[in-house]
């Protein structure tokens, strides 16, 4: 069993029910799908089958919803070919043609707030623009680095500040069809400060209404400089993280994205939120069978890091080679995880500060100070179990929950394998349960001890730590 969770986004190369089953085996615990592409037409019937596999697996695989957010992209009615040191002309909309050259942007607005100096990068930073010269409909630029740019490519624009909504007409849209399919993470793109994440769950209470059992959680994607300055109230307002070295390595300095990587999961750690790396961990196997020894490096890098998940995005989407992309990332995890180097020595930091964090520390040290082979725990909606697995014990860590939706948010979270129990007023009872499924599954054995916390259960009973207790 490995500790650290893989996300992989789901795509034509892993579509289907037989590549799906092959993917879970080999150690895929939530799947992404990215609203940048795909109908709903597509999204649904690739939720069905995400589902159906899980059932038929019997393993409790999470969705994650990755909407889009503001990206700006370019309008051309023909590709264009850019020299370095050429002039070009950057417009909001549809260029009307002519003898300028001329790229459009489909945010109009956005024009106006370019000064001189700016910069315009496009297609993943590829192409590079400095605007010259300002104006309200239309700027000129130099040219930095040259390439050929085609329509609707992704701009980026680190210096300039983007008047669009966190959410557009499509994420709205793209959001009210997730809830409805019952989706367990939405990941908001491009997050800039803690009120885009109050706003999205205002947003998302209120379309489910009653529905609250089916809330999903917010992944919020740090990928402008403005999110990695605002990260500690965007931390208090988020569910999860995600580290969006994709986009972060073009809005911030490329040569700090390891850096940056290492100070958002330490934040993360100490905050007790799940976060997760995520672009290019295993890219090359989007075209070869084996990984280059740098990513081995970047994966294992995150794993020592401590991060909760590791994602892969083209590689598993539409990659040649799926299968063998997530049996290496797994390898790679498991190895890095037998190391000493992913040890964690003394007890994490933490901020959160509360009675209920201090016995949960108290079952951290019990289980690292006795015999115990494992720490079993009965979760209802993830947090006790989330706190737990913040301390990143070196035993196992069984959770129990009366609630599926929980199992497949728990699918995200470091080291923890969940178990879905019948509705239940004895948290105990839940735990004898798990005990009886862990001996059938030769995780536990009789003689073998287990030090046993019980998270709080709305209405009915508090959090206690029932201590070291022998298998029988
Ligand atoms: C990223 O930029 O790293 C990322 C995950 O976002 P997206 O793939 O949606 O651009």
């Amino acid at each position: 069993m490995k500790a650290t969770k893989i996300v992989a986004t789901i795509g034509p190369a892993s579509e289907s029910e037989e590549m799906l089953e092959r993917l879970f085996s080999a150690g895929v615990n939530v799947c992404r799908l990215n609203f940048s592409h795909g109908s709903h037409e597509w999204h649904s019937d690739a939720i069905g089958r995400i589902r159906s596999v899980s059932d038929r697996l019997g393993v409790h695989v999470g969705v994650l919803a990755d909407l889009q957010g503001p990206r700006i992209r370019t309008l051309v009615s023909d590709e264009i070919v850019l020299e370095s040191d050429q002039r070009v002309v950057v417009v909001g909309g549809m260029p009307s043609g002519g003898d300028e050259l001329s790229i459009g942007l489909d945010c109009p607005r956005v024009v106006a707030n370019f000064v001189e100096g700016h910069e315009i990068l496009i297609e993943d930073g590829l192409m590079r623009l400095r605007v010259v010269s300002s104006g309200t409909d239309r700027v000129e630029a130099v040219v930095i680095d040259g390439g050929v740019v085609k329509n609707h490519k992704g701009i980026n624009v680190p210096d300039t500040d983007v008047p669009l909504a966190s959410l557009t007409e499509k994420d709205l849209s793209d959001l009210a069809f997730v809830l409805d399919e019952g989706v367990d993470f939405v990941a908001l793109s491009f997050v800039r400060r803690g009120a885009d994440v109050r706003d999205l769950r205002a947003r998302i209470l209120s379309h489910l209404g009653d529905r609250a059992e089916a809330v999903p959680q917010i992944v919020s994607k740090v990928e402008r400089k403005e999110a990695l300055l605002a990260l500690p109230e965007i931390l208090r307002e988020t569910d999860v993280v995600m580290v969006a070295r994709g986009d972060l390595g073009i809005e911030a300095q490329p040569s700090r994205v390891t850096i940056f990587q290492k100070e958002i999961i330490a934040q993360c750690l100490k905050a007790a939120r799940p976060v997760i790396v995520a672009t290019q961990m295993l890219d090359s196997m989007i075209r070869n069978p084996r990984p280059t020894r740098a990513e081995v490096s970047d994966v294992s890098n995150a794993v020592i890091d401590h991060a909760d998940a590791v994602m892969l995005s083209g590689e598993t989407a539409g990659g040649a080679y799926p299968f063998e992309t997530v049996s290496t990332m797994s390898a790679i995890i498991r190895d890095t995880e037998e190391s000493p180097f992913d040890d964690v020595l003394e007890a994490l930091e933490t901020t959160v500060d509360s009675d209920y964090v201090s016995v949960l520390r108290g079952a951290y040290d019990l289980a690292r100070h006795s015999q115990a082979r494992a720490i079993l725990l009965f979760s209802h909606s993830g947090f006790t179990a989330r706190l737990m697995s913040h301390f990143r014990p070196q035993e196992r860590l069984y959770v129990a929950t009366d609630e599926v939706l929980t199992a497949r948010q728990l699918a995200l979270v470091w080291g923890v394998r969940s178990y879905v129990t019948e509705r239940t007023e004895d948290p105990y009872k839940a735990i004898v349960g798990l005990i009886d499924r862990l001996k059938k599954e030769d995780r536990l054995k009789v003689g073998d001890s287990a030090v046993i916390v019980l998270g709080a259960l709305p209405g009915v009973g508090s959090l206690r730590l029932v201590g070291v207790q022998v298998v029988e």
